[in-house]
């Protein structure tokens, strides 16, 4: 399958990741994407950095080693009504938002609650991906969070850092069988990224792909073939 971008990715600027912007784009380059993009953690993760990062973004050229760069932000989803810890006049700032729901920055409840942050979240217009929903501590209703993903015209991605030897997120493995047998049967698109947070693995999709080579999952149903298909969910692709 052809695989040409990535837009999940962290920077120093994280503080628990170990490159800069410029090496990431470089490595992404290198690894053959024809776009990459940069999505540091919100301010509620410990050790991330302040808003003020995410206000600044048009100094930042958006083509860089030859390849086409956006920068947008991984949004922490605080609590069951979807709450985001980036204010709408940030959000409107930046290319385009993740949200995901990281166990730091939330109090985990029950499935019924879990699946309501993320579906709250995906409410919310900046919200184009909801990042690694794949986490076996944080149970989710597939069936439900698929279906919303649908309505609201948001992608659900395919983590590969989460289906990595070194994953910090049990079960993601299983949890990705039952996502997309529904996301096929419901005909709802995903995305793969690399969520690397070091240059070595960025535009890295090996995991996922094999994955979704191992369960025969339509090509029609992964946006990373091309701009053009991610471009009908993030509208700065269209500028
Ligand atoms: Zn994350
Ligand atoms: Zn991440």
């Amino acid at each position: 399958m052809k695989d040409i971008l990535d837009i999940h990715s962290h920077t120093i600027a994280s503080t628990h990741a170990y490159n800069t912007l410029y090496e990431m784009v470089s490595a992404a380059a290198a690894n053959g994407m024809e776009l990459f993009g940069s999505s540091d953690h919100g301010p509620a993760m410990p050790g991330s950095c302040h808003e003020m990062y995410f206000c600044n973004f048009k100094a930042i050229p958006r083509s860089l080693f030859g390849i086409r760069l956006i920068m947008g932000c991984e949004l922490n989803i605080l609590d069951y009504n979807g709450k985001l810890d980036l204010p709408e006049r940030i959000l409107k700032k930046m290319d385009y938002a993740i949200a995901s729901i990281h166990d730091n920055c939330y109090r985990v409840g029950s499935r019924e609650e879990n699946t309501a942050a993320a579906v709250n979240a995906m409410k919310n217009p900046w919200v184009r991906i909801i990042g690694h929903p794949d986490n076996a501590r944080i149970p989710l209703d597939y069936d439900a969070l698929v279906a919303a993903a649908g309505e609201y015209h948001v992608l659900l991605e395919v983590n590969n850092s989460s289906l990595a030897p070194t994953s910090p997120r049990p079960g993601a493995r299983e949890n990705y069988h039952t996502m997309l047998q529904l996301c096929r049967k419901k005909n709802v698109p995903i995305i793969v990224n690399s969520d690397s947070h070091c240059a070595a693995s960025a535009g890295c999709h090996t995991h996922a792909m094999e994955l979704l080579q191992e369960i025969d999952f339509p090509e029609e149903l992964v946006v990373n073939t091309s701009i053009k298909k991610l471009a009908q969910y993030l509208p700065c692709l269209n500028d």
